[in-house]
């Protein structure tokens, strides 16, 4: 593979930029892999990327029933942090936004990470003693995160109406290094990178069974005819109920709509992300000028992918609260993505009931972040059986009761 430079940028347009090589292959599957990956969104492709980078794992198949990045990865609001109040969470949270901070450069591809700082908006007693608890707790974990003023929310933030009406801002808690990349760039530059190194990315081929043998995997079963294989991952977000029943197990898990919607492109207003809890909205502005803006789960469980009116209507309202100047901002489009929520709103980074066969899921409404922490945890559980990253977030902690509660974390739908 070529790599991308301000060189090849001048060259290829010497030749009128008829000479740039395809981003990634689009092979026909061998009959057998070392191991297989079923889902190409973020953390399926980053947990391809580490095993053969990290594992020297290269015999590898990532198997997408629709197309690299178009489930949750192309769906979300792209907010980045690592304040997570329990132990496990931090380290797996930071260890991915410290990976954002290099993974440009790691990838050879842009993924335009910005740390322009997130800001969570205490507009409670509740939620002031709630974050201030959660920054004393990061001090700890060596997370940068500290509680701040509504003076200081202001400065960061001018366009915040920090008075009221309902909610005046008490205060908020502020991780500078926080913030957001573009998600299409994550789930590409991942992808390239793993076909560079010989892996096929098989799209449009959906994973219809497991085939297992005396209690190991051996296969799956596929649109496109069987494929053999020694270790299985299971990373398909919101569909993970379904495949796991495909694999002869069940998963704690529940599967929701959750929303996002944006409006026109406008001129530059903000230059932080801001969260709203207690309103239930966030909002951070696109390089492109449009205010990207995030709405609730549904109240009950389903598959689709779509908006509905009722969220975008409760969301524009909440968040005029805090920012009267959207109050005539059109919106321009809205949309759903299908995610995977667990009781204690933690993810599940595990073995299964069958040898072979691993899982990651349960990211609910917060695992764009987590894509790249996410990605090498797994691929040490599927390389060495073990990480020390992942070993909080296995299946048995539901048998066990060691939940790792993060509801207040994951409380609004971000
Ligand atoms: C509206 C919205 C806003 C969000 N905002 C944020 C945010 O701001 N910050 C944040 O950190 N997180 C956010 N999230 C959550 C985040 O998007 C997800 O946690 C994350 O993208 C999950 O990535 P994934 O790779 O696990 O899943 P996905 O990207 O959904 O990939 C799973 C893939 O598996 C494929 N698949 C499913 N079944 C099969 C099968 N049988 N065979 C083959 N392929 C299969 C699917 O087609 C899909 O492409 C948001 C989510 C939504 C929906």
């Amino acid at each position: 593979m070529r790599r991308y430079s301000a060189f090849a940028i001048a060259r290829e347009a010497a030749r009128h930029h008829l000479g740039w090589e395809r981003a990634w292959r689009s092979p026909t599957p061998k009959p057998r892999y070392d191991a297989v990956i079923v889902g190409a969104g973020g953390h399926g492709l980053a947990t391809a990327y580490y095993l053969g980078k990290n594992h020297g794992i290269r015999n590898v198949a990532v198997i997408e029933k629709g197309w690299l990045g178009g489930g949750n990865t192309g769906r979300n609001t792209t907010i980045i942090r690592s304040n997570y109040l329990q132990d496990p969470s931090a380290a797996i949270y930071e260890k991915a936004r410290s990976l954002y901070e290099t993974l440009s450069q790691d990838l050879n591809y842009n993924v335009m990470f910005s740390p322009r700082g997130v800001m969570m908006l205490a507009q409670t007693e509740h939620e002031i003693r709630g974050y201030q608890r959660t920054a004393h707790a990061n001090a700890l974990q060596g997370v940068a995160t500290e509680f701040i003023s509504p003076r200081r929310v202001k400065e960061l933030c001018p366009i915040i109406n920090i008075d009221g009406p309902r909610y005046p801002v008490l205060g908020a808690l502020w991780q500078p290094r926080g913030g957001t990349a573009r998600h299409d760039a994550v789930a590409w530059g991942y992808a390239r990178a793993c076909s560079d190194m010989g892996m096929d990315i098989i799209q449009q081929t959906e994973v219809t069974g497991v085939r297992r043998e005396g209690g190991r995997v051996v296969g799956v079963d596929t649109t496109k005819g069987h494929i053999a294989c020694d270790k299985l991952g299971i990373v398909v977000a919101g569909h993970s109920g379904v495949m796991a029943e495909r694999a002869g197990f069940r998963l704690p898990i529940e599967s929701v709509a959750l929303q996002a919607l944006v409006s026109e492109p406008i001129k530059p207003v903000m230059d932080v992300v801001v969260m709203a809890n207690t309103v239930h909205g966030y909002m951070s502005q696109s390089d492109k000028g449009e205010m990207v803006i995030g709405g609730g789960a549904d109240g009950f469980n389903n598959y689709t992918q779509r908006g509905s009116f009722h969220h975008v209507e409760e969301t524009v309202r909440a968040l005029i609260e805090t920012f009267p100047i959207i109050s005539r901002l059109k919106m321009l489009r809205w949309w759903g993505g299908i995610v995977d929520m667990t009781g204690d709103r933690s993810p599940i980074i595990s073995k299964t009931p069958v040898e072979g066969v691993f899982v990651n899921c349960g990211w609910g409404t917060g695992g764009f972040k987590a894509i790249p922490g996410s990605g090498w945890a797994m691929a040490e559980l599927m390389a060495k059986g073990h990480s020390p990253l992942a070993d909080a977030f296995s299946l048995s902690r539901f048998r066990e009761g060691r939940f790792i509660d993060e509801s207040v974390a994951a409380g609004v739908a971000h």
